[in-house]
Formats: C-alpha cells, structure tokens, sequence
C-alpha cells in the first residue's frame, strides 16, 4: 500500500527552517512590536526570543544606527521606512549587542503585505557585514597576538612589563605591596634533546599551566622568555610569597607527564623578591633573575629569597 506523502509545510517546519538560517531574521506588526525573532537573531545580538517578543524595535533593543553612530530610530527607521514605501530597503548599518558593542550588518527591510495587499508588517533579514566585522576581528587578533604568548597561552614578556609598570605605580603611590618569582625549567634543554621539540612544547605547556593554576586570579603570570616565567604575586609580604612560590614549586615537581614510556618530572627553580619602592621593572627582574640563579647553584628545585 502506498503511503500518502504528508506535507511537512507546517507551521512548526517554517519556523524551524527559519532557526536555521545563518541570518537575523525578525517580524514587526504595523506598531513595530517585534512578533518573531529566529536563533541567529538571538546568536548575533544576544537577545533571546522571549527578551524581545512584544518589545517594539525602539524599546532600548537593537538600536539601529549608521557608520557614525547615529540612532536611525527616531525619523530613518528602515522597518516603517519599507513599510511606508511599500518597498525593499537594503543598507549597511550598526545593530547594538546586548552586551553594548556595536555589530556592523548589511540588512534587508521588506514590507509584508496580507492577501489584499495591506502592509501588515515588515521582515528584517541582517547578516553579519564580514568586511568589517574582520576588520574589528583583525584588529583584536593583533593585539590579542602582541601581549600573548602563543605556545602558553599566557601573557608574554611585555605585557609582564606592562603589568610591572602598574603594579609599581600602585605601591608607589598607594604604597600597595607585591611580589615576584622568577621561574626557570630545571634541565629543559634535556628534555629537548631526549624527546625532540615538540615534547619540549608539552612540557611548557604543562608547566606553564600548572603555574597559572597555583597562583589567584588576582596574580599574574606571563612566559619571561623560552623556558621562564614570571609570576607577579599580589598584596603579599614576604611570608605570603615565599608561601605562594612554595606551593608553585611543590605543584610542579609532582605535575608528570608521560614521555615514550617513561614518566618524567618536571622541576623549576625560583628567585622570589618582594617590590621596593625605587625599584623599576627592572631591577626587580634583575634581582629575582639573580635569586633564581642561586637556587639553581644550590641544587634545583628550590626557592631562593
Ligand atoms: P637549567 O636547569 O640550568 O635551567 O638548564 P636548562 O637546560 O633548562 O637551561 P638552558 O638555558 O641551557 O636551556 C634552555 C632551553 O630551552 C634551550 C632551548 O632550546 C629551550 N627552549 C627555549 N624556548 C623553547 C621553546 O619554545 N620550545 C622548546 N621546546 N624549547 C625551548
Ligand atoms: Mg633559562
Ligand atoms: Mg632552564
């Protein structure tokens, strides 16, 4: 027996095909009170469904505005614009993000009509504007790669720097304390030699994240240069750091990873030295570089203050 096709034109299957289109897509009624809003309506503008359903499109939402961030709301609203010219209107603006940023898009505006050929709302269809909007991404690529370290994904040497530089504004003026560890892999050249350079990468890695997890959120830790790191260790005195860069060294030396078939232990050597107030960045650095050094004479795996 052959079964009868079923029409899958349901209302539910237009709104699902609608939810997975890449584009925005929103319907106002006659007011401009907002009566559908898709999934990538929500993704693009951080709004969900039921944030903006029965808002109208000027109620604090979208914000329309042109390339000099002009509201368009007031006397250029595209959606009465297509609706009182009964016509398509396509254009290049800026719709605002929940989160306040504004996001370029290129929109299409179209009045819909019912079957006697009354405006009984309008459809907006708006697509991320790319040309611009790689613009902005390059932009933060760029300086999101010039402070960040790639392999760690830590901060590099300068932002560490910056950082320096801040903190030591801070004690100067509010007379704020803060320490520093110097950190250097024990024998890291070995394991570059033994396991090649990609298994030298793992084990910064691993270090480097074991370090970050050690410290508080409120600490910074950046890679210094190839197989250092310097930790920037908030409101301590030198009781705190000599605790802090303990607990950072014990971390490491029990973090193992697995090398071939053998399980290696990775150790560090750290020079800790609390800021002074004529210190610049540095000399602290010189200092904690020099502590670290000792605790390299001395045997490894230790801490030097
Ligand atoms: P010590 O205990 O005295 O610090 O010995 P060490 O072998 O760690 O010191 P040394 O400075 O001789 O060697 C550091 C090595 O770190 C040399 C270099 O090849 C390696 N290195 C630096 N940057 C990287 C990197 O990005 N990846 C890898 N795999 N190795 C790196
Ligand atoms: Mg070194
Ligand atoms: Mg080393």
């Amino acid at each position: 027996m052959k079964e009868r096709a079923r029409s899958p034109l349901t209302d539910r299957f237009y709104r699902k095909l609608l939810d997975s289109l890449y584009e925005g897509v929103y319907f106002v009624d006659r007011d401009r009170t907002i009566r559908y809003w898709n999934d990538a309506a929500s993704q693009m503008t951080g709004y969900r469904r039921g944030e903006v359903l029965g808002k109208h499109c000027w109620d604090n939402v979208l914000m329309h505005a042109n390339s000099r961030g002009d509201s368009l709301c007031a006397d250029q609203c595209l959606l009465e614009g297509a609706m009182e010219q009964g016509r398509t209107i396509e254009g290049q603006v800026f719709l605002r993000h929940r989160d306040g940023h504004h996001v370029p898009v290129l929109v299409r505006t179209t009045p819909m009509l019912d079957e006697r050929g009354k405006v009984v709302g309008a459809v907006q269809i708006f697509s991320e504007n790319t040309s611009t909007a790689d613009l902005g991404r390059k932009v933060r690529e760029l300086e999101r790669m010039a402070l960040l370290d790639p392999l760690t994904k830590l901060g590099n040497r300068r932002y560490g720097e910056m950082i320096l530089s801040g903190k030591l504004t801070e004690l100067k003026r509010y007379g704020w304390p803060f320490g520093v560890l110097f950190m250097d892999i024990d024998k890291f050249k070995a394991v570059n030699d033994t396991y090649g350079h990609d298994t030298g990468d793992r084990v910064l890695r691993l270090a480097a994240a074991t370090i970050r997890n050690g410290l508080r959120s409120s600490d910074v830790v950046v890679r210094w240069g190839g197989e250092e790191f310097v930790a920037i260790v908030a409101s301590v005195d030198e009781e705190k750091l000599l605790h802090v860069g303990e607990k950072i060294r014990i971390l490491v030396e029990r973090s193992s990873m697995t090398l071939g078939n053998e399980t290696r232990n990775v150790t560090i050597s750290i020079g800790a030295t609390l800021a002074r107030k004529r210190d610049s960045a540095a000399s602290i650095i010189k200092r904690a570089d020099a502590l670290m050094y000792q605790s390299k004479k001395k045997g490894r795996n230790r801490l030097s203050m």
